[in-house]
């Protein structure tokens, strides 16, 4: 359990981000359902529900996700199940259950930048875009690449897919129905080009360009080499070997979801 000395019900982004900065035992207040697991004490908590953040819109051509959008809100809203294949809801619809989606939020889980993370794996196959206060916005990749430290505090407003029309699936293993994922995938195809992505390995979701490349050429046998060619390891859920063979699987279905939509299986 964390403790929390005040609480800051921020009116606005500027009051948060200096409050943010004041004092490094500060923190940004997503839907707590991760910071509850922690065992420590914060001065200030830093609520951003009082910002307009809790709205998914779409605004010129691109799908904008608030931050404080919940994970259930993603799973439910007509707009997000319309596009890519639905592969946003279908990210999330298997986290936990229901009342801890209707807590847990889009900017918490990207701004964890979670190895297991499902939406992560799902936006990485689309054009993505976050913003951050401080920093502004940049594309999803360049973000995961960002050193996560104390120094480097920001807070995360929106996420942003750009609605160019590409078709996307996902695929999941879990060991029980609510447990964190085995192996995450992700697949998508927009003209010639495709884009795949696997998590979960247990370390934080990539793309794999290769294996791009081998789908675009229509060789799925080359993409699922190109998959099983990635780094994975071992923990309580499942070994590097097991992971190594259930993403080929799962890239395999995921493309092969998109394609029988195409009519091309
Ligand atoms: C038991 C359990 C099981 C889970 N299983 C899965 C799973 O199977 N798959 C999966 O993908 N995820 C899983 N998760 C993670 C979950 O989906 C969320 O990622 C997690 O709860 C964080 O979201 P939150 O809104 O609760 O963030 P919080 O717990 O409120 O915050 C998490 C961290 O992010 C920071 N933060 C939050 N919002 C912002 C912001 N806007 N800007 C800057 N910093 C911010 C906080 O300061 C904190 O450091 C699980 C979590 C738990 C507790």
């Amino acid at each position: 359990m964390y403790t929390i000395k005040t609480y800051l019900m921020a009116q606005t982004l500027d009051e948060a981000y200096s409050a943010l900065q004041k004092n490094k035992s500060n923190v940004v207040l997503g839907g707590c359902g991760w910071l509850k697991m922690a065992r420590k004490r914060f001065w200030t908590g830093i609520d951003l529900s009082r910002l307009g953040l809790d709205r998914i819109e779409e605004r010129d051509g691109w799908l904008e996700l608030g931050a404080m959008v919940t994970l259930r809100q993603l799973e439910t809203d007509p707009a997000a199940r319309a596009v890519f294949g639905g592969i946003l809801p279908q990210s999330v619809e298997r986290i936990v259950g229901v009342q801890f989606r209707n807590c847990a939020t889009v900017g918490g889980c990207v701004w964890m930048r979670a190895g297991f993370s499902d939406l992560l794996t799902a936006l990485l196959v689309l054009e993505t875009e976050v913003e951050l206060y401080h920093a502004g916005r940049m594309p999803l990749e360049t973000f995961l690449a960002l050193p996560q430290s104390r120094e480097t505090r920001d807070i995360l407003t929106h996420v942003r897919v750009k609605l160019d029309g590409r078709d996307a699936a996902y695929q999941s293993v879990r060991n029980t129905a609510t447990d964190f994922p085995v192996v995450t995938a992700a697949a998508a195809h927009l003209g010639q080009s495709w884009m795949v992505a696997v998590g979960a390995r247990p370390m934080r979701a990539v793309r794999v360009p290769a294996a791009e490349t081998a789908l675009s050429a229509g060789a799925m046998p080359e993409a699922c080499r190109a998959v099983a060619a990635l780094g994975y390891a071992g923990n309580l859920r499942g070994s590097a070997d097991y992971r190594r063979k259930v993403a080929q699987v799962l890239v395999r279905r995921a493309a092969g979801e998109i394609l029988q939509r195409e009519g091309k299986q």
